[in-house]
């Protein structure tokens, strides 16, 4: 198989593997990655992390856009059976206060490090074809309806992996490690809690990664991520009888449609690529009634944040005309916001000449590369930016199967000890230049 070399340690590339496989049986959605964090918790703690968690992590701050109540029960109720009612981990986690930051101090002083990965998963049922990897090796989901369809449990392994690196070398290496498992990636919240986080306000180096991405056996040191606005909106109208009297009636559903196709025909602007979608539209009307009450959700996206701000507000004079046209009302909320930021070329090229120094091959090098989607991520990597610090976005691309957030969704595991290992001689090998 081209692309990748192997791994030197076959042994290592075993442990990631089966770290990543067991991770994946278990997905857990957004804000509910009660097990998954709750795991991490207990391994790092053995490795000699300090941890925190729940509560004591979060403080006054709170998950943005969590699941229904429902679902988060459910999610925690899966988790306590199976870590078992009393687990400390999972209790202070109530409220959905997932994830964690785990610390680790060197032999000798240096710079502060500041790691992310992502935890989440995604609502969709997982391929059970023989095709896909996953199923046909039997580590396919075991919780129904959701799936690791976009690598975060490789993330999280990759995460782990550097953590044993760095326990076992600790006497060696200089500085001090947070390693951020950050929670909800796929909702837009998890970046913006954790961007807020004290530990990352002394971050001086600060790293994230994604796997796949471009389809394509690539490792890009300077990966930056396309804006993204997501809003809610509601028109309302007033109900009328369709046959009697619907020049009484103020259609809902009519200007909602109106602005769907308003929407798809925003000018472009010559700044930067950008992008409209409207992913959901909700009406329950009767048939035969002028419908007064009309749902849906759109995202909007830039090259950058000038882009993304001006499709927004495009977007917003389209909705106020389509009202205004059909005499219904108005109400737009914000769902997320993906911020992009740009990352330190400084720290890009520093990871190209530790892949070079691994014996990487130089055609699998690339940088920089803006990616066609969006990533919270971009919160993080700006905080730090702006207190002075330094930051980069790596990707670690492959093939992916059906691509990313498909049911077929798969990565080559033969990426994750060689993203331990970019990101372990960062840090051991920092001090010396
Ligand atoms: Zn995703
Ligand atoms: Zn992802």
């Amino acid at each position: 198989m081209s692309g990748f070399p192997d791994f030197p340690n076959s042994a290592q590339q075993e442990t990631l593997s089966a770290i990543r496989r067991s991770f994946h049986r278990e997905p857990e959605l957004s804000w509910t990655e009660f097990r998954t964090s709750a795991r991490l918790c207990a391994e790092l703690t053995e490795l000699g992390f300090k941890i925190q968690y729940g509560k004591d992590l979060y403080g006054e701050r709170t998950p943005s856009n969590p699941p229904e109540a429902e679902v988060s029960r459910q999610a925690y109720a899966r988790a306590e059976a199976a870590l078992g009612r009393n687990n400390s981990y999972l209790t202070a986690m109530a409220g959905n206060r997932t994830g964690l930051c785990a610390t680790l101090e060197g032999g000798h002083p240096g710079p502060v490090w500041g790691f992310r990965f992502d935890i989440d998963a995604l609502p969709i049922q997982e391929s059970r074809d023989h095709s896909h990897p996953p199923a046909a090796q039997g580590f396919a989901s075991d919780n129904p309806g959701v799936m690791h369809a976009c690598g975060h449990d490789g993330h999280l392994t990759i995460g782990l992996g550097l953590a044993q690196r760095l326990a076992a070398t600790r006497e060696q290496w200089c500085g001090r490690v947070h390693l951020f498992f950050q929670p909800a990636e796929e909702v837009g919240g998890g970046g913006v809690v954790f961007a807020d986080l004290p530990q990352l306000h002394e971050v001086e180096r600060f790293m994230t990664l994604h796997l796949g991405i471009v389809d394509a056996y690539q490792i890009i040191c300077d990966a930056t991520w396309i804006c993204a606005k997501i809003y809610d909106v509601r028109f309302r109208g007033r109900a009328s009888h369709a046959g009697n009297a619907p020049q009484d009636g103020r259609n809902a559903l009519l200007a909602a449609c109106q602005a769907v196709q308003g929407l798809y025909a925003l000018p472009r602007h010559s700044g930067g690529l950008s992008r409209i979608n409207v992913g959901r539209f909700h009406s329950a009307n009767a048939h035969n009634v002028i419908a007064d009450d009309v749902y849906f959700r759109y995202e909007v996206r830039g090259a950058n944040n000038d882009v993304a701000d001006y499709m927004a507000q495009q977007a917003e004079q389209v909705l106020g005309g389509a009202a205004m046209m059909n005499g219904v009302e108005y109400e737009k909320t914000t769902f997320a916001e993906f911020s992009g930021w740009p990352n330190s070329p400084e720290l890009a090229e520093k990871v190209e000449k530790v892949a070079r120094d691994l014996g990487l091959p130089e055609e699998l090098l690339q940088r920089p590369y803006l990616v066609p989607a969006s990533e919270d991520a971009g919160y993080m990597v700006r905080r730090v930016r702006d207190q002075g610090g330094l930051a980069t976005h790596l990707i670690l691309g492959c093939p992916v199967g059906d691509g990313h957030h498909s049911c077929a969704f798969d990565f080559d595991e033969r990426l994750l000890p060689w993203g331990v290992e970019l990101f372990y001689r960062m840090v051991a090998d920092g001090e010396k230049e």
